[in-house]
């Protein structure tokens, strides 16, 4: 059974997710260590621990395998205008991409965000750039640095640890400024947006730029 899920900073828009780091080879830089951006990761903290929020992450890995998935996805975006997907958690493989690019394609009314570390692996270049070719689908590659570091051209979001670290080329994230939330910004699906800006929030992350930062 599809598992929507809807995070309180985006509006109401609704996601599609899996459980992160289990399904993020993305945030791996080498054996047992995890890339600057994925050590503070605010989905392995808080809310987030909860039985209610795991259970759907844990119940979409094993169901979109079904048969049914890709029609039962566009049923249950009829009515969204704006979807997002992984709020937590990454497209971990490519029959799952594949079903996703299927989706966007079959919901042409539905402006699709989706977030990614899946550009490192070669295997997933076509998938990503048939997404990419599609008018309804912002796929931003995710920078892995925390201090503004991204590839022109390559990367669509990059931590910053400070609003201060934001350049011309890159788009501001302000949802800081309004209590956490989007409140009608949607840049992130805007696909003329080249590169957003997240500035770093939570107490893990803060933790991380500290030691980055004495290291
Ligand atoms: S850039 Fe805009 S749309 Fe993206 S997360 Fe921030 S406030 Fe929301």
């Amino acid at each position: 059974m599809i598992k929507i899920s809807v995070t309180s900073k985006l509006d109401g828009i609704r996601s599609w997710s899996l459980q992160a780091l289990d399904t993020c080879p993305g945030s791996i830089s080498s054996p047992g260590v995890l890339v600057d951006a994925c050590k503070g990761c605010y989905a392995t903290t808080g809310n987030y621990n909860y039985p209610n929020v795991k259970a759907p992450r844990l119940s979409n890995r094993e169901d979109w395998e079904r048969v049914d998935w890709v029609s039962d996805m566009v049923s249950a975006l009829q009515n969204d205008r704006f979807f997002r997907w992984f709020d937590s958690g990454d497209m971990y493989t490519l029959g799952l991409a594949e079903k996703i690019l299927e989706v966007m394609r079959l919901t042409p009314w539905c402006s699709h965000w989706l977030p990614t570390r899946m550009h490192k692996f070669p295997k997933f270049a076509l998938v990503l750039q048939e997404m990419r070719a599609l008018p309804n689908v912002s796929a931003r590659f995710s920078s892995d640095s925390i201090n503004g570091k991204y590839t022109k051209g390559l990367h669509g979001s990059v931590i910053v640890a400070d609003p201060d670290q934001t350049t011309k080329a890159m788009t501001l994230c302000r949802a800081y400024e309004n209590a956490g939330k989007c409140s009608g910004c949607r840049a992130c699906w805007d696909r003329s947006v080249k590169v957003i800006a997240y500035p770093a929030h939570g107490r893990k992350m803060n933790k991380v730029i500290q030691i980055l930062k004495a290291a």
